[in-house]
């Protein structure tokens, strides 16, 4: 019997379609990039990753098993243009920052790609169909119009939060919370056009690329965005229909939601790890170790790729889950226990609470622990990877945001899908530096208490979620709204045939 990537190839006459996907370089862009890449090869078309030679090596594992798949599934490393203002040398990855003052060299650095992806770009054989291109990267934009190749923006978050960004921008909401001067930073504002009350206030409006020096490409962004042909959104309808329906309509383009990405049933774990660092158990030690608790009981504590907690912010968040009596797996990131005394520190938490709690350093197999039965609920920084990643598993959330889109995210998951607990953190924190201690361990265990406790309002919050987790199987499945939006993705492009027709192909049926 064909496999159903031959048949999605049978099925239909003409080329197969080709894909070219330029994700930003951050870990919760290139790894739901490279899951859509995947998507795409299973189901009959070609998928070209570009990215940088440093996070091209670190994909390796990706394209080793795409080549053992038979997948036609490419991670193409375009030169890295000389970096400058003290960008040290292979620093190509947000992760590998080490100092506030070099987010700006490398995004110039990576505005510069712009040369080298047009270069790669003639020298195919043939057009590609589409440039997928992260919002972020709106210098795509120019390399697309001037090769007449259409272009999808993916955008990472939610369309609930794209759709309040949006919304904000439109009606100069930034503007008016940045010029209040009232200092706190608490009042709040209601973000116009939404179809649900959303509050936010002056410091957890702001988005991506919102940052002071930032303005040209936040400005870049938004203009690529209005040029753009359409979008790609990693959620799915039953999860936000409405929000999706209004982000299509105010962008007034095609938004094809194609996601949970990380439910791919044939995505390998293994393959992607070297993405992140290496972790301090290896993921059978940690699966033995969940193995052995109660189904349900596990709280799993995780911040993500970027956010990193200076000494006195780690240590509450280590005594809180201490206090609350839980067990919890926790994930510390070795810049947070780099120093003597932060490391005898955690020892000390360790020894004092073996048995119930586990510490992995470094890089945790986060989807391997999200969907064993004895996680029942996840401290997470809101970032929509691991936000989704919770949900497609029907885990609940205490919701910690730190920046970016993640304080709407909560929003959502608090607000809007009644699945998270806040922690109550108003505040974002800066990437490095911020000696700020913004939650208490008080805060950390009475949040974590709330969520893993008995009682009707948290049975109810776990009921929802694991509805939303069956939900997002569904989506998934042979029929689901995402499988089905990527069968339409792929057949308007195969009818382009990688040429621009007059609706670039790109009507939704
Ligand atoms: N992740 C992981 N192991 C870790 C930390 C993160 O696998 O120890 C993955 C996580 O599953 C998610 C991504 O890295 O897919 C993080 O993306 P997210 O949007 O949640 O946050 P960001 O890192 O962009 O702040």
């Amino acid at each position: 019997a064909p496999t159903e990537t031959e048949e999605s190839i049978v099925a239909t006459s003409g080329p197969p379609p080709h894909f070219v996907l330029v994700p930003l370089v951050a870990q919760g862009h290139i790894i739901p990039m490279v899951d859509l890449a995947r998507l795409l090869a299973e189901r009959g078309a070609r998928a070209s990753l570009v990215t940088t030679p440093v996070n091209a090596a670190r994909l390796h594992g990706v394209a080793d098993d795409a080549l053992r798949a038979k997948l036609p599934l490419d991670i193409v490393g375009l030169p890295f243009p000389p970096a400058d203002d003290g960008l040290p040398p292979g620093c190509e990855n947000i992760d590998q920052v080490k100092d506030n003052g070099h987010f700006l060299p490398l995004y110039q650095a990576v505005y510069r790609l712009a040369g080298p992806l047009e270069a790669y770009l003639r020298a195919l054989a043939r057009p590609p169909s589409c440039i997928i291109s992260d919002w972020c990267n709106s210098w795509t934009a120019g390399v697309a119009s001037r090769l007449g190749i259409p272009r999808l923006l993916f955008h990472g978050p939610s369309c609930f939060y794209s759709l309040c960004d949006l919304n904000a921008s439109t009606h100069g909401l930034h503007e008016r919370a940045s010029s209040s001067a009232e200092a706190e930073g608490h009042e709040r504002y209601v973000v116009p056009g939404m179809p649900v009350r959303v509050e936010v206030t002056k410091a957890t409006c702001l988005g991506f690329l919102d940052g002071p020096g930032f303005e040209a490409f936040r400005e870049g962004a938004l203009e690529a965005m209005r040029t753009a042909d359409g979008a790609v959104v990693n959620t799915f309808l039953d999860l936000e229909e409405q929000f999706v329906a209004c982000y299509e309509a105010a962008l007034g383009k095609p938004v094809w939601t194609l996601g949970p990405f990380c439910l791919n049933k044939n995505r390998d774990a293994a393959s992607m790890a070297p993405c992140g660092r290496k972790p301090s158990v290896d993921q059978s030690g940690v699966i033995e170790w969940l193995d052995a608790m109660d189904p349900g009981s596990v709280i799993f504590v995780s911040f993500g790729s970027l956010a990193q907690k200076l000494p006195k912010q780690l240590y509450e968040v280590g005594h809180g889950l201490e206090d609350s009596g839980k067990p919890f797996l926790w994930v510390v990131k070795d810049s947070e226990v780099a120093s003597p005394e932060a490391q005898e520190w955690l020892q000390a938490l360790e020894a004092r609470t073996g048995g119930r709690g586990l510490v992995v350093r470094g890089w945790a197999p986060q989807l391997a622990i999200l969907s064993h039965r004895a996680v029942g609920g996840f401290v997470t920084h809101c970032g929509w990877n691991s936000l989704l990643e919770s949900i497609a598993h029907g885990v609940p959330v205490v919701t910690w945001p730190h920046f970016a889109d993640q304080f709407l995210n909560e929003r959502l998951a608090v607000d809007v899908l009644g699945i998270g607990v806040p922690v109550g953190a108003a505040l974002p924190v800066m990437l490095f530096g911020d000696e700020a201690v913004l939650v208490t361990r008080g805060d950390v265990a009475r949040a974590v208490s709330e969520l893993m406790g008995a009682g009707e309002v948290a049975e109810e919050r776990r009921r929802k979620a694991r509805e939303y987790g069956e939900r997002a199987h569904r989506a998934m499945e042979k029929g689901g709204s995402s499988y089905e939006n990527l069968t339409l993705l792929i057949q308007s492009f195969r009818r382009s045939g990688g040429r621009v027709t007059d609706n670039n192909g790109l009507q939704k049926e």
